[in-house]
């Protein structure tokens, strides 16, 4: 079978590398992948495909085999990131390399079909909008697309530095990535009779000072930043009872985040308190951290074996970027998830504008993704 669909990506390689190319050359922002979706879905229905809408540009695409069996599923995320010009304008650019991984699930979608590789239960393909909004899953999720799934597969491409062309890794451990946003309340007075008032400037200085002596477990990936300050300005000669800051926190596993946002949350309101205010501490964002289910790992482990052999298969890659595929095992603790980081030598990183990477990364990705999920729906 891993002969049958090398040659059927061979055979398809410049049709594959099209499809990246019209991709590329739509980026658009989460939410507003229209012309995006419009373009898979034309694909997939030309091939008999049946697709479902979720949200305005999220949908799914089944293939169901003949025999029961598990209902298994491809998530691919379909959205670009926004810069600005030397002008001031909007564009927006596939930086972060979206537009392979929907190559990659709309062709691993194509080639299941037309190869009749689903025997057993469902395969379904995922096309997720706003990934970059960390939102989009959420949405899909809200709206049933990962109903009844037994398994869900990922993949990313890596920037050089994590992996080359032609490696490959099961598993891509995110870290849980957390926003926060932190007013601290003190109380305006003249400036000439600081004794009467709460300065909240004071309370934030107290609370960052705190924070920065936060220790969770050193031997685990994890940090807090501040990202953002504003606090009073109306007028130089008044006692600011206002100051706000927004953190960023990482943490290598959501028990580790949970123990973070903890004591990040007693230094601001201890910080507060020392000059007599209060702190709110607001989570205004985040994702949790991946958490994989060793089995879904080895079934991708066997297909990158069979199809870059042992020399390209990386052991497990920990970062401390986010990603909010983690939403749909949050949402489903029985659904089991696996995440593959594929090495694509993409410089100078992923988010620049400039961002390149090798194309050939498409073509094995579409391999080993066709390959895994095969094996899961019936075919040895
Ligand atoms: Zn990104
Ligand atoms: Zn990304």
């Amino acid at each position: 079978m891993q002969t049958k669909i090398v040659q059927a990506v061979e055979a398809h390689r410049e049709a594959i590398l099209a499809s990246f190319s019209d991709l590329h050359a739509i980026p658009e922002w989460g939410f507003n992948e229209f012309k995006t979706a419009a373009y898979l879905q034309q694909r997939l229905e030309k091939a008999g495909i049946n697709i479902k809408k979720y949200t305005e540009t999220g949908f799914t695409a089944d293939i169901v085999g003949s025999e029961d069996g598990p209902a298994i599923g491809l998530r691919g995320d379909i959205d670009a990131l926004p810069y600005k010009n030397e002008a001031g304008e909007t564009y927006y650019v596939h930086a972060c390399g979206h537009d392979s991984h929907a190559t990659m699930v709309l062709w691993t979608t194509l080639l299941l079909k037309e190869l009749g590789l689903v025997k057993k239960g469902t395969f379904r393909a995922i096309f997720q909008p706003a990934e970059e909004c960390l939102t989009g899953a959420r949405e899909m999720i809200a709206a049933g697309a990962a109903a009844s799934l037994d398994e869900l597969y990922g993949v990313h491409i890596r920037p050089i530095q994590e992996a080359r062309v032609g490696q490959a890794s099961p598993a891509l451990w995110h870290s849980a990535s957390t926003v926060a946003e932190v007013t601290i309340h003190g109380q305006a007075a003249h400036g000439a009779r600081p004794h009467l008032g709460t300065n909240a400037i004071d309370g934030a200085a107290l609370a960052i000072l705190g924070l920065n002596s936060i220790w969770v477990n050193p031997a685990q990936q994890w940090s807090v930043k501040v990202t953002k300050i504003i606090g009073g300005g109306t007028a130089s000669n008044i006692i600011p009872d206002q100051a706000i800051f927004t953190l960023d926190m990482r943490a290598a596993s959501n028990a580790l985040m949970d123990e973070l946002v903890r004591k990040v949350t007693a230094a601001c309101e201890h910080g507060a308190a020392a000059v007599g205010g209060h702190a709110e501490v607001n989570i205004i964002g985040g994702v949790p951290a991946a958490e994989y289910d060793e089995e879904a790992v080895s079934y991708l482990r066997t297909a990158i074996e069979e199809i870059i052999g042992s020399k390209g298969l990386l052991p497990p890659i920990y970062t401390p970027g986010g990603e909010d595929f983690h939403q749909f095992k949050q949402a489903d603790p029985k659904l089991k998830t696996a995440y593959m980081a594929l090495g694509s030598d993409c410089t100078p990183g992923l988010h620049d504008p400039k961002m390149t990477f090798d194309r050939e990364a498409i073509l094995i990705g579409v391999k080993i993704l066709t390959l895994a999920m095969a094996k899961r729906l019936g075919c040895q």
